[in-house]
């Protein structure tokens, strides 16, 4: 992962004592996970770079039981995008390379901190969401920056897949380096929203320190302090509040897809009530949530006195954490806490923590996992776990015509592996029951259309006959 940052302000060597960097030597600093390397592929005085490299070993990513690697299968934690795009690593290694010249420091050329330079940066791999050049765009050039995106496709040997989520961004601008460097700071672990480390609250002090002067007065600090926070609610409404000046507390959303999130929320409103709906009637106490995500359906089941334990697991570790946060976890009471058990893991392993359950959740969850590895699931739910009820949701393909926003042939989220007809949904759940001593029934989920069905759908197995 490489940064470049050109300037072609006169003389250009000022970038050197700005940086705090001398432009003869080759200069390494050591990372947690790696090395950053800085250096100078040009130095004139009609244009100089300074490059900084970072040299992520993925080994030490996951040394001594760190998983810092992010989202992801089970091999992702070696096999992952980590070492190769540009993310919280690259704001650790601008602030540690440039420390002095972030805090707005140059002994020896004191003038120079406050001059603006025309700045050319190149960011050479950047990962950004769905919609990302949008967001790339939203986010700096407010500031003034021209910005320019390249895109890069995900295999050229297959150019029908389309483009990949990662940009090549070119970014020119006439500021300070002081806050071209707390820009980038900012910014880049915002576009790539997944943090390599625990968000504290040390977190914010970082971003409103990083932030000071100009994020305030951004037109999208709320979507940017939110997803450098990591959506965290707690951690963003507190800087919100301090950026706005303490005007009190405000609800944030992205604006610009709000009726057709709002449309989804209420499907998943919907679905999770009709799970827990079953959740009741099959008369569990003991319940497992598998694929919790952030936990929506496990703080509806607290509410039930019913579930006296309520155990969530998930893949993603950052879920997790977004669950305990929605659940305020550290002000929770003792005796609500006793009730609930969360940890990490796959559906695709066998877990003897899975096992002695009334009943099983797993809504959402089955389209995340390779049409390949549906096997494995199967034998570690309904072999090697088997709870007497399993409640089981997953999108229904056919109702995608009906979603206006939708291109052909593509699915409604970008890690779904399948999204499955009514019939494909049924073969396979009938599959499932007769191999393992379940009976099965299907249901609907959401407005039915004649033609094409409902948006979900959903499987209730019991064991036995
Ligand atoms: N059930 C939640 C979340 C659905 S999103 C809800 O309805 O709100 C799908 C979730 O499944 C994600 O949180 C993802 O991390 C998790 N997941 C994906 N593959 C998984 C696996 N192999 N094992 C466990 N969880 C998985």
């Amino acid at each position: 992962m490489l940064l470049n940052i050109t300037t072609e302000h006169k003389p250009a060597t000022d970038l050197g004592f700005l940086l705090h960097k001398h432009p003869d030597k080759f200069q390494s600093i050591d990372l947690s996970i790696g090395k950053a390397h800085i250096f100078y592929p040009e130095n004139s005085e009609e244009r100089t770079t300074a490059s900084l490299l970072l040299d992520i070993d993925p080994i030490d990513m996951v040394k001594g039981g760190r998983n810092l690697s992010g989202k992801g299968f089970s091999l992702g934690q070696y096999v992952n995008d980590r070492p190769y795009v540009a993310s919280s690593f690259m704001s650790v290694a601008i602030a540690k390379a440039f420390s002095t010249a972030m805090n707005g420091k140059c002994s020896n050329r004191p003038e120079l901190v406050n001059v603006k330079m025309p700045f050319q940066v190149t960011i050479s791999v950047l990962p950004a969401p769905r919609g990302g050049e949008t967001l790339i765009r939203k986010m700096f050039e407010p500031l003034g920056y021209k910005v320019e995106l390249e895109p890069h496709v995900l295999d050229e040997e297959f150019m029908h897949w389309g483009d990949s989520k990662y940009f090549t961004l070119k970014l020119s601008h006439t500021v300070t380096l002081q806050s071209l460097l707390s820009h980038l700071y900012v910014m880049i672990p915002a576009l790539d929203n997944d943090k390599h480390y625990y968000v504290s609250q040390n977190e914010i002090e970082k971003l409103l320190e990083k932030g000071k002067g100009w994020l305030s007065n951004h037109p999208e600090k709320e979507q940017i302090t939110r997803r450098y926070l990591f959506n965290l609610n707690s951690l963003s409404r507190q800087a919100l509040d301090r950026l706005n000046d303490h005007e009190g507390s405000k609800e944030f959303m992205d604006n610009a897809n709000t009726k057709e999130l709002e449309k989804k929320e209420t499907l998943h409103q919907q679905r999770l009530s009709i799970v827990l709906g079953k959740l009741k009637e099959s008369g569990a106490k003991k319940v497992l949530d598998l694929g919790c995500g952030e936990g929506k359906l496990i703080r509806m089941l607290l509410k039930e006195k019913q579930f006296s334990e309520i155990s969530g697991m998930d893949v993603s570790y950052q879920a997790l954490m977004r669950c305990k946060d929605r659940l305020h976890w550290d002000d929770m009471a003792p005796r609500q806490r006793e009730r609930i058990n969360l940890f990490q893991g796959a559906l695709t392993y066998k877990d003897r923590r899975l096992e002695g359950f009334d009943a099983a959740a797993i809504v959402e969850v089955i389209e995340h996992l390779d049409e390949n590895r549906l096997k494995s699931f199967e034998r570690v739910v309904f072999e090697s776990a088997k709870p007497k009820t399993v409640v089981l949701t997953t999108p229904n393909g056919e109702y995608n015509v009906l979603f206006e926003s939708m291109e052909a042939g593509t699915m409604r989220h970008t890690d779904h592996r399948f999204e499955w007809s009514r019939t494909e949904f049924e073969t396979w759940g009938k599959r499932i029951a007769k191999n393992n001593n379940y009976k099965v029934q299907f249901f609907p989920i959401g407005e039915e259309d004649d033609k094409v069905g409902a948006p979900s759908q959903m499987a209730v197995f019991e064991y036995g006959n």
